[in-house]
């Protein structure tokens, strides 16, 4: 699957990269009680240029923005 040129970018950002301008989100964020007392919190992303899915994670242990390929 060809992924556009912003998903690209998007999949090295930091956690605090925010999401390009055709990412929109997909459903509703999830929250999880981590090992710190605030927790963290996933949101799902897609693109609506190339169709390619994030998941962003505020979790310091995981990926910030991880790029699900079709
Ligand atoms: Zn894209």
């Amino acid at each position: 699957m060809k992924i556009c040129e912003l998903c690209e970018e998007q999949a090295k950002k930091s956690r605090n990269g925010k999401p390009h301008g055709g990412l929109a989100t997909m459903d509703a964020p999830r929250f999880f009680k981590g090992k710190n007392p605030q927790g963290f919190e996933e949101q799902d992303y897609q693109c609506l240029t190339c169709q390619a899915k994030f998941t962003h994670s505020t979790d310091k242990n995981d990926i910030p923005w991880t790029l699900w390929r079709g």
